[in-house]
């Protein structure tokens, strides 16, 4: 951040850009008669452009999340978010990213999509960030460092020193990815974002919020890196229909802190049921609606829970995560059945 600044960072050819502006985003007063954007104005219903920059929704995430509408992006899912991110500011077939494993596997993907070159520094063996591997990495074409806080598949929270050190060093920007933080009771780095121009945090309402198919995801960051991410997003890139939707159960959701404790619950309980059988070795310490279990020959017993019909995310041939199978917290139901198949495995 010292030397940060988004000019000598984002793409030149989309600092010359100029926009597409679509009819919705070029008048926004008040009028009967729209003419202007070739909809079919006898249909009703799905007949309108929706609007382009969600006014109405990201008003009431901010209010949710006490930020203004100007620090937030929303995306077609928060992977829209990392896609945009990428192709903001790394020059293809130039410029790099930097990603730290075992963590989400999209970063790599969109970075590999748009040629950009991956630096994979690993966790450590606590699954925290490698700050002095990191800032060794770091060279004049790196542009992002994607964080995963709590980490997808670890579970873990990252230390807030950690992101804080690559912050202050790093003149790239930050992104953290905080797509299971309403199961945990840390602060999200969301209320930084004034304090550090290279932050961008992601936040997502398909995993608590329970609407992963309504593809929501949000960025937060300066006002001067949403207006960018709005100049290059596709106009209509969230649906009318999902942004309606998106509302209704975001002002209508009086379930979610219960479905936060009876996942909490949940979990812990499957973490001590877990812990009794000989085929797991042991099962990492979580801060988000999943488990990490080490266990003896993870594709077996993979295999059979598939035969059990029970699907379980193998990661064991990610790096730090030999006889790793990832475990999401289901019903009450559905984790009986896991720890009776488990119960019943043939050793
Ligand atoms: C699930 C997940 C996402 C995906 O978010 P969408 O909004 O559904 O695209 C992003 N990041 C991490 C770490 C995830 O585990």
């Amino acid at each position: 951040m010292k030397n940060f600044s988004l000019d000598k960072i984002v793409r030149k050819n989309i600092q010359l850009l100029t926009a597409y502006t679509s009819a919705r985003s070029e008048f926004s007063g008040e009028a009967s008669v729209f003419l202007d954007a070739n909809e079919n104005n006898l249909a009703a219903d799905y007949n309108r452009y929706p609007d382009p920059l969600q006014v109405k929704l990201k008003a009431a995430i901010g209010r949710l999340k006490g930020i203004s509408g100007e620090n937030i992006f929303i995306g077609n899912g928060s992977d829209e978010a990392i896609d945009l991110l990428i192709r903001l500011v790394c020059v293809p077939a130039t410029d790099n990213i930097i990603v730290c494993s075992p963590t989400y596997g999209m970063y790599q993907v969109a970075a590999q999509l748009n040629d950009v070159q991956v630096k994979d520094v690993w966790l450590n063996e606590h699954f925290q960030l490698n700050v002095p591997g990191i800032l060794a990495a770091i060279d004049a074409c790196t542009k992002i460092i994607f964080i995963c806080s709590p980490n997808n598949p670890t579970g873990n929270l990252i230390d807030v020193a950690d992101i804080e050190t690559l912050l202050f060093y790093f003149d790239g920007l930050v992104v953290v990815d905080e797509a299971y933080i309403d199961f945990t009771t840390q602060a999200s780095w969301n209320k930084r974002i004034l304090e550090y121009p290279n932050l961008v945090v992601l936040q997502t309402l398909s995993k608590a919020w329970g609407l992963a198919g309504l593809r929501v995801g949000m960025a937060y960051a300066s006002t001067t890196i949403i207006q960018l991410l709005n100049k290059i997003k596709p106009p209509y890139n969230i649906a009318g229909v999902t942004q309606q939707l998106a509302l209704d159960h975001l002002s209508g959701n009086n379930e979610l802190a219960s479905w936060i404790d009876i996942i909490i619950t949940q979990k812990n309980h499957l973490i001590t049921q877990l812990n009794a059988f000989p085929v797991i070795e042991k099962i990492y310490p979580s801060d988000a609606n999943f488990v990490l279990a080490k266990v003896i020959s993870a594709n077996d017993l993979y295999h059979y829970l598939k035969t059990e019909g029970i699907i379980v995310r193998n990661r064991s041939s990610q790096p730090l995560c030999t006889g790793c199978l990832r475990i999401t917290i289901g019903t009450a139901e559905e984790n009986k059945r896991l720890l009776t198949a488990i119960k019943n495995y043939p050793q």
